[in-house]
This record gives C-alpha cells, structure tokens and sequence, in this order.
C-alpha cells in the first residue's frame, strides 16, 4: 500500500497536541503540509487556507480537518471536490444536515469521509462495552466537568453559535455512551445554561432513556476548577461499574479491570489509512444528534456572563 501524504487544516491545539505525533506514528501516513492562517510547522510546505493547498501545494491524499466547526463543511466540500481523503475533529459540523451532502459527495467520488470520534478510542471503552453487554442495566449517570479557561484557552469560536459550548466535551461524552450501552438512545429533556454575553451553554443537564426505559443523566458543565471530571458510571445487577478519565480506566466496584495510557489519536489515524485503502467512509452521527436534540429541547437559563 503507498503512504497516504495527509495535510493538516488549522493548526491549532489539538492538531500541535496529537495529530502531528500520531500521523508521525502511525504505519502508511505522513505529514506532508499545513493549511492554517497564522501557524506553520518548520520544514513543511505552509499554505493560508485549504483552497491554496489544493491549487498550489505538494502531491497530497488526505486533508486532516483540525479547524473548528463553522468552518469545516466549505473545507471539507473543497477537499473531497479535489479528490482528496477527509478526516474531521468531532464535532463533524454545525449542523445535522450539512453532513448528508458531504456524505454523498464522498461516496459518488469513491473517498473516504471520516467524522472521528476520538473518545470511542479510549483504551477503556471496548472493555466497557464488553462488560456492560453481558449485564442487566438499572441506570447510567455522566459527569464531564471541565475548566474551560484550562482546557479552551482564548477560543472565541466554542461560546459562538455552532462552537457548542459545553457540548464540544460534552459530546466525548455522549460517542462513549452511545458506544456503550446495547440499545439506542434518546434526549427526554434538558436544561442549558448561558453566560448572559454568550451564544452556547456554559453548562448543560440532559435527561436521556432507551427503548426499554434505562434512566441516563448526563451533567456537562465547564465551570469546573480543581479536579475535573469525566465519568461515567452504570448500576447494573453486578456491581457498580466506573469508566473514568475519558475513557482510559475501567473499575467494578472500586476494582480496577482495565487501565492503559491514552493512545485514542494513533488508533484513529490507523483507521483513517485503513479506510482510505478502499475509499469506505466512516460517519456516525449518532452523538451529534442527541446534541442537537438537546438544544432542541433543552429549557434555556441565562448565567452570569463568561470573560476569558
Ligand atoms: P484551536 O486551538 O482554536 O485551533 C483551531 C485552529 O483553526 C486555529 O488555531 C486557527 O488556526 C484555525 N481557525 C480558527 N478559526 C478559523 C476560521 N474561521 N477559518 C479558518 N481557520 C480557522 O481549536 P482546537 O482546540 O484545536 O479544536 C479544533 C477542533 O478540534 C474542535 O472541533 C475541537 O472540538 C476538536 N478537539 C479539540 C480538543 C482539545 O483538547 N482542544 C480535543 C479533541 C478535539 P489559524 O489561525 O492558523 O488559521
């Protein structure tokens, strides 16, 4: 198989914190440009905006979208209408229906389109789905409680109309949860709650069921300092069962079953070069859409105002 020449799209925090390491470990991916307008990385072709990319930059295979949100369905249309692989950061959008002709695009042009979940890639997860699968489950509860000056530094765009506020953490949240639990679930209700100078919620309670009536609460808030949080526990007829630190550790009972370190972006970049061999794309939108159901539901509290 030839190596898949990827080109990073914003170079911001989590494309300098993960994907530039984990392209640079992972078998068949290499790091051949950057597309970002204030940032570049030393001895790689720099280009402003991805339409400069593609009219006047290396050979490339894949874009690698690490912009926010709001801007990534035009960079995403402008990549596949080039030919070329698309990796998207959660969340895949600011919209529901803005995938769909994104979906499309890539399956009539044979690309792969791939709207990541890097939270499903927790080393804890699988063993968690595993456990659960074989239990019967009396209620799930989520905390994913963050400081959003610690972990969002100066970024405007997450309090702006499509950021998702509280929700982009929050969502890390709902692609486990929805990858945990056997059944297909849905948003009953939700409170969020926003800064009085701001567009998303600073911190939100959702209330969430299956088919078969399993109770799930769900507390995202980003007002959090000191430890952080980012749990989630099931009460099932074999113990309580705890998969903490995003994923990484699993317990039953206090009784640690499963504990690694975090290696989610190299498993993700291994799928993306497993995907783009045969041009399948991977989109589940499965979380982005108990997100939006919440706003669709969700009763609205103004809270004191937010400053950086
Ligand atoms: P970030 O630090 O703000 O980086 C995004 C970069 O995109 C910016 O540095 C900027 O680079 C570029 N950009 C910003 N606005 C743009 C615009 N209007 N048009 C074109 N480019 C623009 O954000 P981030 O934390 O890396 O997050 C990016 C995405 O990754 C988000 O969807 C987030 O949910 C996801 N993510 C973040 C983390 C995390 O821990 N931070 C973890 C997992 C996933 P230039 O100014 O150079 O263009």
């Amino acid at each position: 198989m030839s190596e898949l020449r990827i080109a990073i799209v914003g170079f911001g925090k989590i494309a300098r914190d993960q994907h530039v390491s984990a392209i640079a470990a992972t078998p068949g991916a290499r790091l051949a440009a950057i597309a970002s307008r204030n940032a570049s990385l030393p001895g790689l072709p720099h280009f402003a905006t991805v339409e400069e990319l593609l009219e006047r930059g290396p050979q490339i295979d894949a874009v690698s979208l690490c912009t926010p949100p709001q801007v990534r369905r035009a960079q995403a249309a402008a990549a596949l209408a080039a030919g070329k692989h698309v990796m998207l950061e959660k969340p895949p959008g600011v919209s529901v229906s803005e995938l769909d002709p994104l979906i499309a695009r890539a399956r009539e042009a044979k690309r792969t389109l791939f709207a990541t979940w890097h939270s499903r890639y927790a080393p804890a997860v699988e063993p968690a789905r595993e456990w659960l699968a074989s239990r019967r489950i009396a209620a799930v509860q989520i905390a994913w409680k963050e400081d959003v000056r610690v972990w969002h530094p100066g970024q405007a765009w997450i309090f702006e109309p499509g950021g998702l506020g509280v929700f982009d953490p929050g969502i890390n949240a709902l692609s486990i949860l929805t990858r945990i639990v056997p059944h297909p679930v849905f948003v009953t209700a939700a409170e969020l709650f926003f800064p009085a100078n701001r567009d998303a919620p600073i911190a939100a309670n959702l209330w969430l069921a299956d088919g078969n009536g399993l109770p799930i609460t769900a507390e995202f808030d980003f007002r959090q300092t000191g430890p952080q949080s980012w749990d989630i526990t099931a009460d099932t007829d074999q113990g309580r069962m705890t998969l903490s630190g995003g994923g990484r550790r699993l317990a039953v009972d206090g009784k640690i079953l499963s504990e690694a370190p975090d290696a989610e972006y190299g498993e993700l970049y291994r799928r993306f070069v497993a995907l783009t061999a045969t041009g399948a794309s991977d989109v589940d939108l499965t979380p982005f859409r108990l997100v939006a159901d919440a706003f669709m539901l969700g009763k609205r509290n103004t809270v004191e105002a937010f400053v950086d």
